[in-house]
């Protein structure tokens, strides 16, 4: 090595593609580790999916629902669902939780189109339902592509019935766009604007019943078969969640299989490695708590979200168990805001400062803040929280870079990590780089997937 070069080693910054640093022993756990993933995703299309797939995956390595007042011996493994909602899970340290908890917060909420209260409507013989959006969409790549419908019908007498239609070979629905034959005006139009909010209207049927000459023959032919699957009337819709989500299953993208393609990877993707991390370790020094939260894409409001003291409560009641503070926990805890980044695209280089993106197959992506504008509705990590993460990882042996989501002023993001720095948890975010975030199908490297598992781990084993 010529004597320049080796100065240049010893003091420059030596990032590497994460395929040059893997060890052969992680490089073969990625490949089942993804195969569970990908599993969890084409379980979990909705958050309530998610959460009560998370649950059973809890139950069968031993955690059991948490009841108030209940004695907690380190090892213990408990949850709480929220509503069906959100899940909150955690495994009992060895030591006080007056030391702190080590949390990793994801969300497993995601962008979708949820059916409005009034939904069904007939227009020239075809059935329609009136969908409003959930979260930030770009309403274009919604059109024609096929959906489910996935979600929960509660009905007057306290049933709540799971609705899933759509799945395997069953029929599905669909949203039209305008031929290009006819586009011409249409095409003029800025993206945002080429498909209004009030076209993403579903198409759910064409077949009339009954008599020629009748209305609504189509609409009725709809509810029928919705009534003799589901028992419902018109207006049970008042009370449903109902999402159309893509009908489509995760898959491996590329000559290599390097990649994955899906629905949700944002925020499931680090959803399933605080999950998953929480279920592979067993007995830790301070309390593990994995938060699986709803209405991220919202801004973390309402019950089920992030700023909801349901989390709050959660730890107060095991604080309770131990005779601690709720406040002196929070001051001595770590958080891993463990959401999605987005990844460095060559075909959309104008938006991205090269030097500062997460870039595939580099591994967990860190920021230590994000927001908008000059930093904006961000957490901002102070440099010694960072400096606690690097140390964290680096002896764990895990994949991992440093990340700001685009360029500066081109846009922004948030994440749930300043709802909980406001709790006085210290907080960093993290999570794995996306390519085409918050699109129907989203794409993410398994090796960023598995590196965010073992820093998930790491953090709870800290
Ligand atoms: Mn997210
Ligand atoms: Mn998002």
């Amino acid at each position: 090595m010529s004597e320049l070069k080796e100065r240049k080693e010893k003091l420059f910054s030596t990032m590497k593609n994460g395929y040059d640093r893997i060890g052969e022993v992680d490089l073969a756990a990625m490949e089942g580790y993804c195969r569970l993933y990908r599993d969890y995703l084409d379980h979990g299309k909705t958050e309530r999916e998610c959460a009560l797939y998370s649950v059973q995956l809890a139950e069968a390595q031993g955690f059991v629902p948490y009841r108030r007042g209940m004695k907690l011996c380190p090892g213990d493994k408990v949850y709480v669902s929220n509503r069906g909602k959100s899940v909150m899970l955690a495994v009992i340290g060895s030591k006080s939780l007056a030391e702190g908890a080590y949390i990793t917060a994801a969300h497993i909420d995601a962008p979708r189109l949820d059916l409005k209260p009034t939904p069904l409507y007939e227009e020239s013989e075809m059935a329609y339902f009136k969908t409003h959006y959930y979260g930030g969409i770009r309403k274009y790549q919604w059109v024609t592509i096929p959906l489910e419908l996935r979600g929960a019908i509660a009905l007057k007498d306290g049933r709540v019935i799971p609705v899933a239609l759509g799945e395997g070979d069953e029929p599905k629905f669909i949203i039209n766009d305008l031929l290009p034959h006819l586009g011409g005006e249409q095409g003029k139009r800025p993206l945002n604007e080429a498909i209004p909010a009030e076209t993403l209207n579903i198409l759910v049927g064409s077949c009339p019943v009954g008599e020629s000459g009748e209305s609504d023959r189509v609409k009725l032919h709809v509810m029928e078969k919705l009534h003799e699957k589901y028992g419902i009337v018109e207006d049970d819709f008042i009370s449903a969640e109902l999402e159309a989500v893509p009908a489509a299953m995760s898959c491996d993208i590329g000559f290599d299989a390097s990649l994955i393609a899906a629905y949700g990877h944002d925020d499931r993707v680090c959803g399933y490695a605080g999950l998953k991390a929480l279920l592979d370790i067993e007995a830790p020094a301070h309390t593990a708590v994995c938060v699986l939260a709803d209405k991220e894409e919202i801004g973390s409001m309402g019950v089920t979200g992030m700023q909801s003291a349901a989390f709050d409560t959660f730890m107060h009641d095991l604080c309770d168990s131990q005779g601690v503070l709720l406040r002196e926990c929070f001051e001595n805890s770590f958080c891993l805001s463990a959401d999605v980044t987005a990844a460095y695209d060559p075909n959309f280089a104008e938006v991205y400062e090269k030097r500062n993106s997460a870039r595939i197959n580099y591994g967990l992506g860190l920021s230590k803040y994000t927001g908008a504008r000059g930093k904006s509705g961000s957490s901002d990590a102070t440099a010694e929280t960072v400096a606690f993460v690097r140390r964290v990882l680096d002896d764990a042996d895990v994949i991992w870079q440093m990340a700001e989501l685009g360029k500066t002023d081109a846009g922004g993001g948030g994440t749930v990590a300043q709802f909980m720095a406001n709790r006085n948890i210290t907080t960093l975010d993290g999570g794995v780089p996306v390519l085409s975030m918050h699109a129907p199908v989203e794409t993410v490297s398994k090796l960023d997937c598995y590196m965010t598992y073992k820093a998930c781990k790491a953090i709870y084993e800290a």
